[in-house]
């Protein structure tokens, strides 16, 4: 378990540099939402987070993230999928998960609404984009989202409210910022061809990054190990 206090002060400290990029980029810091990564750590730190007055909190694997719901069911969280959907896991993610960011095709989409409708929940998707084409991430390729934003029309329960990136590890964080202004452009360029879908939203900027990211108009940021520091890799293992 981590120190209650360690965690305290670096979330604070988050949320000053949060404030400081958006003030650089003249935009409304209360329009960024923060997203605590806790992928691999223990719900006991999770409730030290939103004892420190976090509330949406990312994970990266189904099974992982229910145990951490169930040992901190009496708090009111908003959880969010991060990593990877595999299809046979769409029913429990859609009955648990608030926010899945990333969703990368469009029979995943009519699984998840089906599902979330089964459990009459809501749910709020993210298309994740592969920009850099690399063999080995996932995401959707540019060329096939248009097929899977008409998947995203016909759904009744969950709603698609934005795009996700993942860019390819970069050494230093200026690397990443022609990624997330395509992503960015990507999104104004889609939100012009479909306008019934609410694309608003921007999840991009994680660790590493995130200050840049919202300059470029990040609307929720994936931060883990500036909040609970590195990752603990012998429990599980990395997504
Ligand atoms: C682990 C992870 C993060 C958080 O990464 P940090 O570098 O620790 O901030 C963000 N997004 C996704 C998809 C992740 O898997």
């Amino acid at each position: 378990m981590l120190d209650p206090a360690t965690i305290r002060v670096r979330l604070r400290e988050v949320h000053e540099r949060i404030d400081r990029a958006a003030s650089r980029a003249q935009r409304d810091p209360s329009t960024i939402c923060l997203v605590a990564v806790s992928k691999f750590f223990a719900a006991q730190d999770v409730r030290s987070a939103a004892e420190a007055g976090q509330v949406h909190f990312g994970e990266s694997k189904v099974q992982e993230a229910l145990s951490k719901m169930d040992q901190t069911a009496d708090l009111d969280l908003t959880w969010h999928l991060v990593g990877h959907l595999q299809s046979n896991k769409a029913r429990r993610a859609a009955s648990h998960f608030h926010v899945i960011h990333s969703v990368d095709d469009a029979a995943l989409i009519s699984k998840l609404d089906e599902a979330a409708g089964a459990a009459s929940r809501t749910v709020q998707l993210l298309i994740q984009i592969d920009l850099a084409g690399e063999p080995t991430k996932h995401g959707v390729n540019v060329d096939a989202l248009h097929a899977v934003l008409e998947a995203a029309r016909q759904t009744h329960f969950v709603r698609v409210v934005g795009l996700m990136l993942l860019p390819p590890a970069v050494a230093h964080p200026e690397a990443a910022r022609p990624y997330f202004t395509r992503l960015r452009a990507l999104r104004d360029e889609l939100a012009a061809l479909f306008p019934d879908l609410p694309l608003s939203e921007l999840s991009m900027g994680m660790s590493l990054d995130f200050e840049v990211a919202i300059e470029e108009g990040a609307t929720m940021v994936r931060i883990g190990s500036a909040i609970f520091g590195d990752r603990p890799t012998h429990r599980f293992s990395r997504p």
